[in-house]
């Protein structure tokens, strides 16, 4: 399910993080790690990730404009990010290991 909000006096589309009933699991078995995937838990390969902003909403489109209430991008396994309708999930063009 998708919503409006305004942040920074702009309007973005958000939606609610689909996080995964495993995601406790997954955490204490592999490990919290900065790749983790925020929604299972699972590692991922860093190159997907989704903006989150400070009401742990998921931002679409969140290069389009600057906002405050931003608290940056978090990672998304490729198979979660299948989850995301179209535009949330911004893909990394080289990884940083
Ligand atoms: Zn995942």
């Amino acid at each position: 399910m998708t919503t409006k909000k305004i942040y920074s006096g702009i309007e973005f589309e958000v939606c609610e993080l689909p996080e995964s009933q495993k995601k406790e699991s997954n955490l204490q078995k592999h490990g919290f790690h900065s790749n983790s995937c925020e929604v299972c838990g699972k590692p991922t390969s860093g190159k997907f990730w989704v903006e989150m902003s400070t009401d742990w909403l998921c931002v679409k489109n969140p290069d389009e404009k600057c906002f405050e209430e931003s608290q940056g991008s978090f990672p998304i396994g490729s198979e979660c990010r299948k989850l995301f309708a179209p535009g949330y999930i911004k893909e990394m063009k080289f990884i940083i290991e």
